[in-house]
Order: C-alpha cells, then sequence, then structure tokens
C-alpha cells in the first residue's frame, strides 16, 4: 500500500480524501510535479522544484514551503514506499473553499498533496532493450499557457486519449502555424543529418526537465550539436530520428508517425549516444 501526504499528514493512499469544494477538484487550479527517483536518488530534484515554484507564482498560490521542506517531504515518501523506481507526484491546489466561485478566495490555505507510484526502470541506452514509440498527431487545441505545469490537464488527456485509442503511445502536436509545440505529456525533439533540435521555449509547451537536463549533457559533451528553433510539421516527417522526452520516459525513440515509418523505422544511432549521456549525467542535476 503506497503511503501520501496530505496536508501535514503521512496516511496510507486510499484513506487520503479532500472536500469536493477544493478548488483543484472543482477548477483544476493548482500545479502539480512529478519527480523521478531511483533507488532513493531523486533526477532533477531542484529544477523541479524551482518550476512548481514558478508555476505558484505564476497562478498566485501562496505557499510558504522551502526546497529543504520539499526535499523532506520526497525523502520521506521514498523512504515509506521502498525505495524503488519512484515517480514522486507533488500537488498544490489554492486550497478548498466554503462555495464555488470564481474569485480566489482569501485566507484560505492551499491544499497540499503527495504521493508516490511506481515507475518502470529507467530505460538504457540499448537498442535492443529500449521501449520504442509509435505516436499519432493532431493539432495543438490546449490553452495558451502551456509553460504552466496546471493541474489543469484536459486539453492534455484528451489529445493523449486521441493517440492512445488508435494504439498509439503517445500524440505529437502542431500549432495553427504547422509548427512542433511538444506531445501530450513529453517535449519532443528532432535530429536531422545529426543535429538535434527541439522547440524554443514559449507558451506554448511545457519547460520540461528531461528536455533541460538533454540539452545540457548534449552541451557539455559537445560532439553533437544541438538547436532550440522552430522545427516545422515538414521537418518532423522527413526526420532521421524523432524522440520524446519525459522525467518518466527519459529520452524515448519514436519510430512511427501516424503510420509512417521515421527515417529507416529503426531506433537511431544519435538516440544511442544522447541516451548514454543522460544514463551517465542525470543524477548531477
Ligand atoms: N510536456 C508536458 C505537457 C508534460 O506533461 C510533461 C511531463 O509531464 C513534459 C512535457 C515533460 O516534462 P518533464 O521532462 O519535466 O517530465
Amino acid at each position: 500500500m503506497s503511503i501520501a501526504y496530505l496536508d501535514g499528514a503521512y496516511l496510507p493512499l486510499e484513506e487520503a480524501k479532500i472536500s469536493p469544494l477544493d478548488r483543484g477538484f472543482l477548477f483544476g487550479d493548482g500545479i502539480y510535479e512529478v519527480v523521478p527517483s531511483y533507488a532513493g536518488n531523486m533526477v532533477g530534484f531542484a529544477p523541479h522544484i524551482a518550476r512548481m515554484k514558478n508555476g505558484l507564482a505564476a497562478v498566485g498560490i501562496n505557499l510558504d514551503w522551502s526546497e529543504a521542506d520539499w526535499a523532506d517531504l520526497c525523502n520521506r515518501l521514498i523512504k515509506e514506499n521502498g525505495a524503488g523506481n519512484l515517480g514522486i507526484y507533488l500537488h498544490v491546489s489554492r486550497g478548498a473553499d466554503t462555495k464555488r466561485f470564481h474569485g480566489f478566495p482569501e485566507n484560505i490555505a492551499p491544499t497540499v498533496f503527495a504521493f508516490a507510484f511506481e515507475i518502470a526502470p529507467p530505460p538504457v541506452a540499448d537498442k535492443a532493450l529500449v521501449h520504442s514509440y509509435k505516436v499519432s498527431t493532431d493539432r495543438d487545441l490546449r490553452w495558451e499557457r502551456c509553460h504552466i505545469k496546471s493541474t489543469a490537464l484536459l486539453g492534455n488527456v484528451l489529445h493523449f486519449q486521441q493517440g492512445y485509442k488508435q494504439g498509439h503511445g503517445e500524440t505529437l502536436l502542431f500549432n495553427a502555424n504547422n509548427e512542433l509545440t511538444e506531445a501530450s505529456a513529453c517535449n519532443a525533439f528532432i535530429v536531422k543529418d545529426g543535429i538535434v533540435s527541439t522547440p524554443p521555449l514559449d507558451n506554448q509547451l511545457l519547460p520540461g526537465i528531461t528536455r533541460h537536463i538533454v540539452l545540457d549533457v548534449l552541451r557539455q559533451d559537445g560532439t553533437i550539436p544541438v538547436e532550440e528553433r522552430t522545427v516545422t510539421m515538414d521537418e518532423v516527417a522527413s526526420a532521421d530520428e524523432v524522440w520524446i522526452t519525459s522525467s518518466s520516459k527519459e529520452i524515448a525513440p519514436v519510430i512511427e508517425i501516424d503510420g509512417v515509418a521515421v527515417g529507416n523505422g529503426e531506433v537511431g544511432d544519435v538516440w544511442l549516444a544522447a541516451q548514454a549521456l543522460y544514463t551517465a549525467g542525470k543524477f548531477n542535476y
């Protein structure tokens, strides 16, 4: 049984209960994070917490927690839940009101909820072992604040489901100008002629921690050029490799898009090199 945290108490997940008037429940009025942890070692803890603080500030939720407070919570959940391959889910909503009203209530305390769930073992840099993805595409119909990691994920859920119902593991999203934004729960990269490219950070995509680590380890290594720039639908269609990245997937190769093979349809050499660098460097973040 998983041990969760809710508003100051550690308790079995099944016993954690919130008010139906919690604004996270009524409006999706909250911010969340998922921090991966392997054998008790978290990846990207500080940048995850920094992103959470940015998100809370962006939506005006005042929670006076330091990075050390979050570290205590995460370490306790790791201890309580067995220190295996864990995703640590952190969630702060604006809190429970006494009525349903859109305006921010005054003097309510944010609801803080967290739990740990099992994730797959981290991918290894091995073409034969990696889980590759077949994906769909869709016009990105989410809101224009995708840089905020909001718990209001219905737009993402609908895009994910569109691919999932076709047997696909993700959906790549393109804006009205046919430019790649990201995927429903991942950032996206292409490789062409040995150059790795990913869309620049703006309001159309989440500033992924995995994206950040991938760019950083590649730049530090210096052998594979990387670019943050607009990536068009045509470039995705003619890419040699396409990757999706997230905290639980790390770098996942995409081998088919809408039923059409990416490149030669096989996991690529640049993925292999990038995942090896990621594996070697990820615990430095
Ligand atoms: N983009 C979206 C929409 C996501 O939901 C996620 C992760 O949940 C990501 C990108 C990847 O972010 P990270 O690498 O921080 O897990």
